[in-house]
């Protein structure tokens, strides 16, 4: 938990004159139990490195606010966490950066956005909140070709589920709050990429900015992390049974799970996800109301944001409040979330309760 470090030779204070080998100095620059949860995560992913922030957002506008200047141009998925979504539309403009919004699960309009220059494509798969997912190796050449760099949300994922950087992706984000950690109990993000990368984020964005992880919270992240591949499992698995019972159920309008072969990119889950996850949305009429049942009745699930925790979380997800105030979509990007999401959809985090439990819990208030 120590903040500085004794030094046993004369050390420059700026971080510009700061060498690798160095040692550590002060934990804004760097901490040996952040520096063992970064070693972790770059093993899990198959990255050279990673740098860990504070929360998911802390490690997004690291990444964004320092890799792009005025004059610079980012394509941009339509529907990404709105955290992300905000900052993107409202911040990274008023910085000058040019942003376009498009539909990434269609590849000819992320080639069609990628005809004027742009420094980064951004992505995430399955993206919060309507579980629509990205070709991230198509994207990734797409990207490529027209001289831009590829980062990936890839939260919703995890790296047991799906290693961006094999594809060809350039930068992976996580929001360690959800199923990395597991536990619901520490925020915080990480970028992951080669070592280049890593370190013109060091510098600018890890010393400048400071949005850094505490060693506490890494701590308790590494304890999470050592179970994620049962955890996955189980989530999974969690996930298909309440899936084809929400499926099953008259109330029940729509279920979106990558893992059901009625997901419409069910084809591009199974090549891109060796384990589908524990998210997925549904639809019932008058959801408002259902919502309001839910905050009062539920037993085992609990009504709340967040996912990826050993707790089952839901949330209403109403599309006309999320167009007001993130999306601001229209036309034909409309009509595509409307085709997945419909009026709003439930978003749920399946835990690891016997799925049994779940099921009940829910069909009591459906
Ligand atoms: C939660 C989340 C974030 C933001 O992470 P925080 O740790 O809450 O800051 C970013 N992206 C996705 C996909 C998320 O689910």
């Amino acid at each position: 938990m120590s903040t500085t470090f004794t030094v046993d030779e004369p050390r420059a204070f700026s971080a510009l004159d700061q060498e690798d080998d160095e040692g550590f100095l002060y934990t804004r620059w760097g901490n040996p139990t952040v520096r063992q949860l970064e070693t972790k995560l770059a093993a899990m992913e198959g990255a050279e490195d990673c740098r860990a922030y504070a929360s998911g957002m802390a490690a997004i506008s690291a990444l964004l606010l320092s890799r792009l200047s005025a004059g610079d141009r980012i394509v941009a998925s339509d529907v990404l966490y709105p955290g992300t979504a905000e900052l993107v539309r409202h911040t990274l403009p008023r910085m000058g950066i040019e942003v376009a919004t498009v539909d990434t699960s269609d590849l000819n309009k992320v080639e069609a956005a990628l005809q004027e220059p742009a420094k980064m494509a951004w992505i995430e798969t399955p993206a919060n909140p309507i579980m629509r997912l990205t070709d991230i190796a198509g994207v990734a050449t797409l990207a490529h070709d027209a001289g831009a760099e590829l980062a990936v949300d890839s939260t919703f994922a995890t790296p047991v589920g799906t290693r961006p950087i094999e594809l060809g992706a350039d930068y992976v984000v996580h929001s360690l709050t959800k199923y990395i950690g597991g536990h619901g109990d520490a925020l915080g993000g990480a970028v992951l990429a080669n070592t280049d990368r890593l370190e013109a984020l060091q510098l600018e964005a890890t010393v400048h900015y400071g949005g850094v992880l505490s060693p506490f919270n890494a701590w308790l992240i590494m304890r999470g992390a050592a179970t994620l591949p049962i955890r996955m499992a189980a989530h999974e698995a969690g996930a298909l049974a309440v899936a084809e019972a929400l499926q099953n159920h008259d109330a029940v309008t729509r279920v979106i799970y990558p893992g059901l072969e009625s997901h419409p990119q069910h084809d591009l889950a199974r090549t891109q996800m060796d384990n589908f996850s524990g998210m997925l949305t549904f639809g019932v009429d008058g959801g408002q109301a259902v919502a309001e049942r839910m905050m009062k009745e539920l037993q085992v699930v609990h009504y709340a944001v967040s996912l990826g925790h050993h707790r089952s979380l839901i949330y209403w997800m109403p599309t006309a409040d999320l167009m007001e105030s993130t999306y601001h979509l229209e036309g034909q990007q409309l009509d595509a979330y409307h085709s997945y999401a419909g009026d709003g959809v439930f978003r749920l985090s399946v835990g690891l309760e016997d799925p049994e439990d779940i099921i009940k819990d829910l069909t009591s208030v459906l």
